[in-house]
């Protein structure tokens, strides 16, 4: 398949540059678009053959379930019922913008969708590509991240283009996203809602509109094998780079000690080890290839460079690759649930 690539201002285009893109998603085609976490890779949300072609250009296995995006509240009472006065809340407070809320799907949403659940994930996204996207094909668009299942997900169009050049037929090439991580997802369907995977709107925030959510304890801690996750796509390995990743925690002066004395046992046997570090200590290591992940002082460009980092790591063929931890709250939490997965829960306490 030829996939064309076209190029899109996010600050300044005309509806009629998206016509090819709504076009072939109104035909069952797939377009990869950028949104304000990560690209998606879109597919019409009510077609259960669009479902498959996503899950095989991605390589995902069928059992884990695709967001569908809509533009518009009446949309959301379309697809999924038992819409409750919180989740109406959450949606007028955050919507558009990084929040998945799961609810039971009505049927008009095919299984192929939901991975076979009876539950469907709805998101509003707040990029004016994709919100455009939505408006202009008429269509719900389901959107998974547009990368390889198991990869770390596109944070810029390039990312997209490696992954899923000749599997797509278009990406829309929108520059860089802003946040950098998936969004948000909250389950609504029980009486006090509960974050099954932590994001850029964090429980705080949601807490200050409807008072208690939950967190599923799955979000920090590696999946039991016996026990079914909520979010069935929380289970698999996701995010991971090539080289085996490890996240080491502690005090920091520890911690930078702990790394150099790794990073030089792996030299020692030949091997290519790379360090992740903060801004604030990368100049503390002795190693040829140290990445800075951005400030522990704004959390929010260490979500941003994250998954370009990690696709850094298999360009330049790290083998090893050491990590520094990062603070589990507010947005630090999303940005552990992430480096975990992708370490595999490889931690190492110092
Ligand atoms: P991605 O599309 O790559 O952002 O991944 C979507 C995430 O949403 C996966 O972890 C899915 O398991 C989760 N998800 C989607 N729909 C549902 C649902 N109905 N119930 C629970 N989790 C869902
Ligand atoms: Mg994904």
């Amino acid at each position: 398949m030829k996939t064309i690539i076209q190029k899109v201002n996010p600050e300044c285009f005309g509806d009629g540059e998206l016509e090819k893109a709504c076009d072939i998603l109104k035909g069952g085609g797939l377009v990869a678009f950028p949104t304000e976490t990560v690209y998606g890779l879109g597919g019409d949300a009510l077609s259960p053959e669009a479902a498959h072609k996503i899950y095989e250009a991605k390589g995902r296995p069928s059992d884990n379930p695709l967001i569908v995006h809509i533009a518009d509240m009446d949309s959301l009472y379309d697809v999924a019922g038992q819409i409750g006065k919180k989740a109406v809340a959450l949606a007028e407070a955050f919507w558009p913008g990084p929040l998945t809320m799961i609810f039971p799907k009505r049927a008009k949403v095919p299984v192929s969708t939901t991975g076979g659940l009876d539950t469907v994930a709805v998101r509003m996204p707040v990029h004016p590509v994709a919100a455009a996207l939505i408006r202009c094909s008429g269509i719900y668009i389901a959107a998974p991240s547009a990368n390889t299942s198991g990869r770390p997900s596109p944070t810029k169009a390039e990312h997209v283009i490696e992954d899923m050049d000749g599997r797509v037929d278009m990406i829309l090439d929108g520059g860089p996203v802003g946040i950098g991580i998936e969004s948000t997802i909250v389950d609504m369907t029980e009486e006090t809602p509960i974050i099954l995977r932590p994001g850029y709107i964090t429980k705080e925030n949601m807490e200050k509109i409807i008072g208690a959510v939950d967190i599923d304890p799955a979000v920090l801690t590696e999946p039991k094998k016996d026990v079914a996750a909520k979010a069935p796509g929380m289970k698999y390995r996701h995010y991971a780079p090539k080289g085996k990743l490890a996240i080491v925690e502690g005090d920091s002066m520890k911690v930078i000690e702990k790394i150099n004395m790794l990073v030089r046992e792996r030299e020692r046997e030949g091997k290519k080890a790379a360090v992740i570090a903060a801004k604030e200590s990368r100049e503390f290591y002795r190693c040829s290839e140290v990445y800075c992940i951005g400030s522990r002082k704004n959390e929010g460009s260490i979500a941003a460079g994250l998954y370009d980092i990690l696709r850094q790591m298999d360009h330049i063929g790290a083998e090893y690759i050491y990590a520094e931890s990062f603070a589990e709250d507010t947005l630090g939490q999303a940005i552990m649930n992430r480096m975990l997965k992708a370490a595999g829960y490889n931690r190492i306490k110092v």
